[in-house]
């Protein structure tokens, strides 16, 4: 934190011994989920959200009293209804991240954990490929809500790995990735933490277009705009 209390971006350099594969989070780190999550609240519940954005994870102090104890069955319904979470908004700085990023002939892969079932699965992809693109990401490793990446990222090579919780880029660390936590208003407050100020902390994805710029996988000939 800094001295006035106001979070500082630490833009940072990466290692030079990563791999040229990117490992994006799904929510809060492509797709704006909070909003479009809001909106469905109002229309299918009859109860708007008591705050433009959360600012805890279990969004408390955002959904009504009344629903907050089933906040993770909400989130589970959200996700199930392909009209409203397969339409989800990319955050900003997300599109042109993806396309640098790809420009510059790094492989994305994206790790969500907003459930396996195949419902769920196909509206994410189409939704991926409809705001990125149809090759944006070579492949989207799905887990159930709430669930622990770390198995999966001992399966990638190391990688930058991004992910708005710092739970999961601790994962990425244990699994021998450069994680990153980009900040979202639900996380503000564990920004200031402590316990998680020895991870990297983005403001958003555009914090690390000058790394990637800098940094273009070996045995690529071109050169980025
Ligand atoms: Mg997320």
């Amino acid at each position: 934190m800094s001295a006035t209390g106001s979070p500082i971006s630490q833009i940072p350099e990466l290692p030079d011994d990563l791999s040229d594969t990117i490992l994006l989070d799904g929510d809060d780190v492509v797709f704006d989920y909070c909003p479009a999550f809001g909106r469905w609240l109002e229309r299918t519940h009859g109860v708007a959200p008591l705050s433009p954005r959360p600012t805890s994870y279990n969004m408390e102090g955002w959904l009504p009293e009344t629903h907050q104890p089933r906040a993770s069955q909400l989130i589970a319904e959200f996700n199930s209804c392909p009209e409203w979470f397969g339409h989800l908004p990319p955050t900003p700085g997300s599109v042109e991240f993806v396309r640098l990023a790809k420009a510059a002939g790094f492989r994305l892969r994206m790790l969500t954990a907003c459930s396996t079932s195949a419902s769920v699965r196909s509206a994410r992809t189409e939704n991926a490929a409809r705001i990125f693109g149809e090759d944006a990401f070579d492949e989207i490793i799905f887990f159930d809500l709430g669930a622990s990446k770390l198995h999966e990222l001992r399966k990638q090579p190391r990688s930058l790995w991004v992910d708005d919780l710092p739970k999961h880029v601790r994962s990425g660390y244990q699994a021998g990735h450069y994680g990153v936590v980009v900040t979202a208003s639900h996380n503000r407050s564990q920004r200031n933490c402590r316990e998680h100020q020895d991870l990297p902390w983005i403001s958003s994805l555009a914090d690390l277009a000058p790394a990637l710029k800098a940094r273009q996988p070996s045995g690529l000939s071109h050169s980025l705009a």
